[in-house]
């Protein structure tokens, strides 16, 4: 048996009055994902357990089979295993943004006018050598998004994510090691302007010790890999053993190569894993950018360029399993993720299921399941999923 992991970031949606009260997943023509839900079985799932963020961690963490309420201990740990850095217990993650604070204090630029990798990499190192130390240590990551290592005490603070700030007046870290962390957020900026950025200081938040998650393997049996864009699922990856396929021409935007990870998942199931967990990041970005028409081309995009040739290629390769479903809703009309749960999809190539239809209102009224329970339930040895 093979099993793969579809995961449409943000695709969930709420009627949109200019579809006609429909949302985009209604209204996307997508004819594979019509056939498979027409003899699996659709549903509803709470991807994102009450009391944490939406956040694609949180959600893609229920995705792949781990409790959050039970696992979760923060964004910044998880980028930070993406980086290949690993947290002592004395040690606490942060996430460290390179922003754009107006004169007035207002949060001009979350993402710090977007600085090549390059760019930022000379900042951060000239961070670490003037602010590190004392346990305190900067590293690189990808263009505005770098984290901060920081003594475990360091951990006890209220810090507002920086996108939630856009334009509005930004709210400095708050609670018993909030002095320490705007004494470095301050320090940032005498730094900063030696350099020929937008951005004019860091802003640190997202904090979380090591989490200690068993391997994917270890705990449902299966070997696994997966292929993303985001540094959040790749992190995932990392932290339960998970074999992290690089896809040449994935972005993480509209124009991301769907072929190349329809590919590199048929590479895999065709050689040594038994699961595959394809994630795409552009349904997630139309969302934020309350852009309809991508929300819906990107829904089309997966099915016409990944679901019609995967469907083919894994029934080349034997009986086979898929879920489907995002790690939380992005409605265009709101441009931010929301905690609601989410429809899904589970088929098996072999069983004829009770059938539906996917999307949001199809799946309404159905009884809401955890979504970390899905995944023991794709792999079950019971037939049928
Ligand atoms: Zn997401």
């Amino acid at each position: 048996m093979k099993y793969v992991v579809c995961v449409p970031d943000g695709c969930a949606d709420e009627p949109i009055e200019a579809l006609g009260g429909r949302t985009p997943l209604e209204v996307a023509s997508m004819p594979t994902l019509s056939r498979l839900a027409a003899r699996g079985e659709v549903g509803r799932a709470a991807v994102i357990p009450p009391g944490l963020p939406a956040g694609s961690d949180v959600g893609n963490m229920s995705i792949i089979g781990y409790d959050p309420a039970a696992y979760h201990t923060g964004r910044a740990p998880i980028e930070a295993a993406a980086l290949g850095m690993r947290l002592s217990p004395d040690q606490v993650a942060y996430r460290c943004n390179l922003v754009t604070i107006g004169d007035d204090g207002t949060m001009v630029d979350f993402a710090g006018g977007h600085p090549s990798s390059e760019d930022a990499a000379e900042a951060i190192a000239a961070l670490d050598k003037e602010l590190g130390g004392g346990g305190v240590s900067f590293h690189a990551g990808v263009q505005y998004r770098h984290i901060v290592v920081a003594p475990a005490a360091w951990a006890e603070a209220e810090c507002a994510p920086p996108h939630d700030l856009s334009d509005k007046p930004a709210v400095w870290p708050s609670g018993p090691a909030a002095p320490k962390l705007r004494a470095l957020m301050n320090g940032s900026r005498d730094v900063l302007q030696r350099f020929d950025l937008a951005a004019n200081q860091v802003w640190l938040w997202g904090q979380g010790f090591q989490p200690e998650m068993p391997s994917f393997r270890d705990r449902y049996g299966v070997r696994a890999g997966l292929c993303t864009a985001v540094d959040l699922v790749r992190g995932l990856g990392v932290l339960t053993g998970m074999d992290v396929v690089e896809v040449e021409g994935a972005t993480g935007w509209f124009d991301t190569n769907y072929e190349g990870k329809r590919d590199a998942a048929l590479r895999a199931l065709g050689s040594d894993a038994d699961l595959f967990l394809i994630h795409v990041e552009a349904t997630d970005e139309a969302g934020h950018a309350g852009n309809l028409d991508e929300k819906i081309k990107a829904l089309e995009n997966w099915d016409s360029r990944i679901l019609a040739g995967l469907v083919d290629g894994l029934d080349g390769l034997g009986p086979w399993r898929m879920l489907l479903l995002p790690d939380h809703p992005t409605p265009v009309r709101l441009k931010t993720h929301t905690s609601e749960s989410v429809p899904y999809l589970l088929f098996d190539s072999s069983v004829e299921g009770r059938g539906g239809v996917y999307s949001e209102p199809a799946t309404a009224t159905a009884v809401t399941v955890p979504g970390h329970q899905l995944m023991g339930r794709l792999v079950s040895q019971r037939p049928g999923v």
